[in-house]
């Protein structure tokens, strides 16, 4: 199969991925192997291959929201058979075990595994999954959109739920990437108003065209006290003007793995009167199966922009240099 392979660590300015004629991975036990239609790209595999994440495996096949069809089923997998649609998401792994695991809360499980960095992902033509770890994809949506569902929604999703927004709510968002496009569609489906601050007059406009009530450069503008609140932005100085916005009673959840420091505040003005600051740490399964099934209601439109599986290396740097509106995907 042809695939680009990660051979050493490096600046995406450089092009690390290298377009290479790879072994077929062969499923093993449990596991089943698809034919990848297309592959979503995402900031984690621009720290995957920078090493902003500490390096796990090399050579190794980056990428991590798969669409492909099952092309050939391994020993003991019961549910999927060849030729069904599925998804692959970063979670491919959890020891099933632990107290957080026996608790609906695998997102914490310490012996969690990811696809693109523990094992191969999805550049390339053929990929493997645990089949316990495919999500079945529903029919609303071609292959190329239903990509973007498979991190950045399924992220927005457990960050939603995160801020407990209430039906017909008021949410603040802060940062205007592809987690938050599916959150506002999602919200404003559920009959809630979104209020969006994003710094790039691109993401403006584009909250704009999809019906934001609000739409800021700045944090402290936030016209109104919003019910719920989600920080996308991995930007700490955001927390207590974010905080300030929200009513009585409401929630901020922090959706990024990493932020810079958040300056201090005072307890009266910032957090007093029960405001409450969730943390948001990776997703459940049972987070990706409910995000599919409610956007496939909505219906969800991610916006996408394609690139040849060969291109990965500008699609990144494009991602990098924060030039695409929605998602770059990569299609075989
Ligand atoms: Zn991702
Ligand atoms: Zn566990």
């Amino acid at each position: 199969m042809k695939a680009m392979v990660l051979g050493e660590i490096a600046p995406i300015g450089s092009s690390p991925l290298e377009l290479l004629e790879w072994p077929d991975p062969r499923p093993g036990p449990g596991e089943v192997r698809l034919e990848v239609r297309c592959c979503a790209i995402c900031r984690t595999d621009l720290h995957v291959i920078e090493g902003e994440l500490p390096q796990e495996r090399l050579p190794i096949i980056p990428g991590h929201q798969i669409i492909g069809v099952v092309d050939e089923v391994g020993a003991g997998c019961r549910r999927l058979k060849r030729g069904q649609r599925v998804g692959v998401a970063w979670l491919r792994h959890t020891c099933g075990t632990c107290s957080f695991c026996r608790s609906g809360r695998e997102n914490l499980c310490e012996s969690s595994r990811f696809t693109g960095y523990h094992a191969d992902g999805g550049y390339a033509q053929r990929a493997v999954v645990p089949e316990d770890f495919a999500y079945e994809v529903p029919d609303a949506f071609d292959d190329v959109s239903a990509t973007p569902l498979l991190c950045a929604g399924i992220i927005g999703y457990r960050a939603l739920k995160r801020s407990n927004l209430p039906d017909g709510g008021k949410l603040g968002i802060y940062g205007f990437g592809s987690s938050a496009h599916v959150v506002l569609q999602i919200a404003h489906h559920r009959g809630c108003e979104v209020y969006v601050v994003t710094r790039g007059e691109k993401h403006r406009e584009l909250a704009r065209q999809m019906g934001a009530a609000w739409v800021g450069e700045a944090a402290a503008d936030m016209p109104i006290k919003v019910d719920s609140a989600i920080v996308f932005a991995p930007a700490g100085e955001l927390v207590p003007p974010a905080l300030a916005a929200l009513e009585k009673g409401g929630t901020l959840a922090l959706a990024g793995i990493y932020m810079t420091p958040i300056p201090e505040m005072g307890y009266e003005k910032y957090v007093f009167y029960e405001r409450n600051i969730h943390s948001v740490t990776a997703n459940t399964r049972e987070d990706g199966r409910q995000l599919l099934t409610e956007a496939a209601r909505v219906p969800v439109r991610p916006h996408t922009t394609t690139y040849p599986l060969s291109e990965a290396n500008r699609a990144l740097q494009d991602l990098a240099r924060d030039r695409i509106n929605g998602t770059g995907v990569l299609v075989m």
